[in-house]
């Protein structure tokens, strides 16, 4: 039978595959959702729970399929795979995730061999490289969700501490998604004046350097929270996919630090990692030369090697 298009095809029906789904649904972008998990019958119950609410939303035909349900995809969000546990190391939870990826992408790319792929499984830039890697795709096509939740979250917590719309705020993190990522505080901005001359204008005397340091804490350490508090995070990365793939399906050209294919950028090479990018029907079409200061040149390529010595013990 023929796809209805748009079509997203989700790999991984749990926290973070389901509530895209939902998410996406209630969006009205996609007119095609299939859900593939391994646990069959968690992908059905899903599909099931989200068929019911159809009427209330957008017409969208949404099913449970094993990989050939990825035939006319235009997107593929691959979500499938470990959480870190308790007590297990990152590299455990590498060496794991990696392992499912050796399986899921040949099945990917066996039947949609022409879709964009959206990389959300942890770590995400490690597996964003893999994914490149067993894919065969151009690096344009293969793209991590990288830190725009940690973007996301920058902005509404420099938006409670400044008491301005996030959307008035640009500021961006960059690098790994997770402990070396940095914020690009050089750049950042309220309503076009320098955050830091905001801050000492407009708000009362604080010792800026140390609250920016402590709201970037904030940030980074926020999944762990949510993670200790609920077991997993999913309506805020749910989001972030639904603005990546509003932007692929529509040509917005936004403005994302996805994860992405990195070269001859500071010195960094052949490795994914952050940096602000147009999105687009094309997928990633470039990323942008940002001006670093010096310590965040400094950070940026500390967060590469650390992406780079991970990759070098997979030999991929
Ligand atoms: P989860 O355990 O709830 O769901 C993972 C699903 O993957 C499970 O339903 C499992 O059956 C399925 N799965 C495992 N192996 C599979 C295979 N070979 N084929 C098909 N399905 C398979 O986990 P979650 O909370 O949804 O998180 C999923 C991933 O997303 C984790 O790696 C998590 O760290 C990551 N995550 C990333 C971000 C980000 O910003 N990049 C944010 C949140 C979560």
């Amino acid at each position: 039978m023929e796809s209805l298009k748009p079509k997203i095809a989700i790999i991984g029906a749990g926290n973070v595959g389901s509530t895209f789904a939902f998410s996406l649904m209630i969006s009205g972008l996609a007119r095609e959702i299939v859900l593939i998990d391994k646990n069959e019958i968690l992908a059905n119950g899903e599909c099931m729970d989200l068929n019911h609410g159809l009427s209330l939303a957008h017409p969208t035909k949404i099913y449970a399929a094993g990989f050939a349900g990825c035939k006319d995809a235009d997107i593929v969000v691959i979500t499938a795979g470990a959480n870190q546990k308790p007590g297990q190391t990152r590299t455990d939870l590498t060496i794991n995730n990696v392992s499912i990826f050796k399986d899921i992408i040949p099945n990917i790319s066996k039947y949609a061999g022409n879709a964009i792929l959206l990389v959300v499984t942890n770590p995400v830039d490690i597996l964003t490289y893999v994914t490149l890697k067993l894919s065969g795709l151009s690096p344009d096509r293969v793209i991590g969700s990288g830190t725009v939740l940690d973007t996301a979250r920058f902005k509404y917590t420099i938006s409670e501490f400044c008491q301005v719309d996030p959307g008035n705020i640009h500021a961006y993190i960059i690098g790994e998604h997770g402990d070396t990522e940095l914020p690009v505080w050089s750049n950042a901005t309220i309503g076009g004046i320098a955050i830091e001359k905001y801050c000492s204008e407009y708000l009362k005397p604080v010792d800026i350097k140390n609250t920016l340091s402590e709201l970037f804490d904030n940030v980074k350490n926020a999944a762990y929270k949510i993670i200790q508090a609920k077991g997993a995070t999913n309506y805020s990365i749910a989001l972030t996919l639904v603005k990546i793939t509003r932007s692929i399906l529509r040509n917005e050209n936004s403005i994302l630090p996805v994860s992405t294919l990195i070269t001859d950028y500071y010195g960094i090479n052949d490795v994914c990692l952050s940096i602000p990018s147009i999105v687009n029907s094309s997928g990633v079409t470039k990323y942008l030369r940002l001006e670093l200061s010096d310590q965040e040149q400094i950070l940026l390529k500390h967060s590469a090697t650390t992406l780079r010595e991970i990759l070098d013990t997979l030999h991929i």
